[in-house]
C-alpha cells in the first residue's frame, strides 16, 4: 500500500480516498474482479462512488502501470493488482482467476512460429479447469 501510494506521488496524482479503496479492492480481492465487481466492493464502503469513477480509476491505474488487466482491454477487463510474473488458473465454470507462480514456466521456450507472428513482450500460461470449489459443489 505504501509503495502505491508513493507511485501515485511520482505520477503527480493526489492520494484520494476513492482511488486508495479501488485499488485496495482490486489487490485484496485476489480474484482479478472486473470494473463492476470493483465498484460493487467500493460501494460497501464509499456509498458515493459512481460505476464511472471506479472505471475511470481503473484505467488511470492502468496507465500508470499500477495495475495490469488480464485478457485483452475490453469493457469486461478484469483486473489484476500482482505485477510480478505469474500465470493462471482459471475457473470455467465460475470464471475465479487464480494467480500462480512457476519459474519453469517463466522461462518457458517460445516456439520459433509465434517469434514469425511479432514480438513477444511477456509469457502467460492460462489454466483452464474447475476450482476445487466448484468441483465440490457438483458432488
Ligand atoms: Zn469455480
Ligand atoms: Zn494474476
Amino acid at each position: 500500500m505504501n509503495g502505491f501510494q508513493e507511485n501515485l506521488k511520482d505520477a503527480g496524482i493526489k492520494l484520494t480516498p476513492q482511488r486508495l479503496e479501488i485499488f485496495r479492492e482490486v489487490a485484496q480481492s485476489g480474484e482479478h474482479p472486473d470494473a463492476e465487481t470493483v465498484y460493487n466492493g467500493v460501494r460497501k464502503r464509499l456509498p458515493t462512488v459512481s460505476l464511472d469513477t471506479v472505471y475511470r480509476t481503473l484505467w488511470l491505474l492502468l496507465d500508470l502501470g499500477l495495475i495490469t488487466t488480464i485478457g485483452p482491454p475490453r469493457e469486461r477487463a478484469r483486473f489484476d493488482s500482482n505485477l510480478k510474473p505469474h500465470h493462471h488458473f482459471v475457473c470455467s465454470k465460475c470464471g475465479k482467476t487464480a494467480d500462480f507462480y512457476s519459474d519453469e514456466l517463466d522461462r518457458l521456450d517460445i516456439p520459433d512460429s509465434v517469434k514469425e507472428l511479432g514480438i513477444v513482450e511477456k509469457t502467460h500460461v492460462e489454466i483452464r479447469g474447475i476450482c476445487s470449489e466448484c468441483a465440490k459443489k457438483k458432488k
